[in-house]
C-alpha cells in the first residue's frame, strides 16, 4: 500500500493594516497566514501544490479565504507578502533521485558481475532463462565446469515471470538429468538473452 496524500505547513503570517472587513465594516487589521500543501509520500513531503491564504479580522475575528475578499484587500496581500516555498517541501524529491541513482548503480554493477561470472562458469551459479515456450521462465544451475564445457542441471518447473525464478530455483525441483554446454555456447547463450540472468552466491 502506498501512503500518498496532500498536507499543508504554516509558511508565513502577518498583518494588513487598514483594510475594511465586509463582515463588520470596521476599517480594521486582518492577520493573515499562509499554507503551503505540499504533496507527500509515506510522510516524505515530496513536492509543493500550492498555498492556501486564510485572513482573520481583527475585530470580528471572522476568517476569510483571500478569493473571498475585494480586489484592493487583495491588492494590499499581495504586496505584503513574499513568501518562497520553504526547501523542506522538495525534500522528498532528493530522496527519490538518490534512490534512483542507486538503483541504477547496482544495475550497472550487477551487469558488469554477470559480464564476469558468464565467461568464467562456477559450480552453484544459477542461470535464469528462457523456458520451453515463449513467456515462460525456469532456472538452469551448474554442477561441473570442465576446461571447455559447462555441465547444467534443469528446474522441472518454469514460471511466466521472468522475475520469478526464485520460485522455481529449489534443489527439490531440479531434475537428475545433466545437460553440457561448451563455454562458448553458454556465451552466446547469454549475448542473445536465453540467458538473462545469473545469480552467484
Ligand atoms: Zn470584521
Amino acid at each position: 500500500m502506498i501512503f500518498y496524500g496532500t498536507s499543508s505547513s504554516k509558511l508565513k503570517n502577518g498583518k494588513l493594516p487598514n483594510v475594511e472587513c465586509p463582515n463588520c465594516n470596521n476599517i480594521t487589521s486582518m492577520t493573515y497566514t499562509v499554507f503551503g500543501k505540499y504533496a507527500y509520500l509515506y510522510w516524505i513531503p515530496v513536492f509543493p501544490t500550492g498555498k492556501v491564504n486564510v485572513l482573520e479580522c481583527d475585530s470580528c475575528k471572522r476568517t476569510y479565504d483571500l478569493k473571498e475578499l475585494p480586489e484592493n484587500i487583495k491588492r494590499k496581500f499581495e504586496v505584503e507578502k513574499h513568501t518562497g516555498i520553504p526547501f523542506l517541501h522538495f525534500s522528498g524529491l532528493a530522496i527519490i533521485a538518490g534512490i534512483i541513482a542507486l538503483v541504477g548503480y547496482w544495475n550497472g554493477v550487477d551487469k558488469e558481475n554477470q559480464a564476469k561470472y558468464i565467461v568464467e562458469p562456477q559450480i552453484g551459479d544459477v542461470y535464469s532463462v528462457k523456458g520451453s515456450s515463449v513467456g515462460h521462465y525456469t532456472a538452469m544451475k551448474v554442477t561441473e565446469v570442465t576446461n571447455d564445457s559447462v555441465h547444467v542441471i534443469f528446474s522441472d518447473y518454469e514460471v511466466d515471470k521472468r522475475s520469478g525464478i526464485d520460485q522455481v530455483n529449489k534443489a527439490a525441483y531440479y531434475t537428475d538429468q545433466i545437460d553440457s554446454f561448451s563455454k562458448a555456447d553458454i556465451v552466446s547463450l547469454f549475448e542473445e538473452e536465453t540467458i538473462y540472468d545469473i545469480d552467484r552466491d
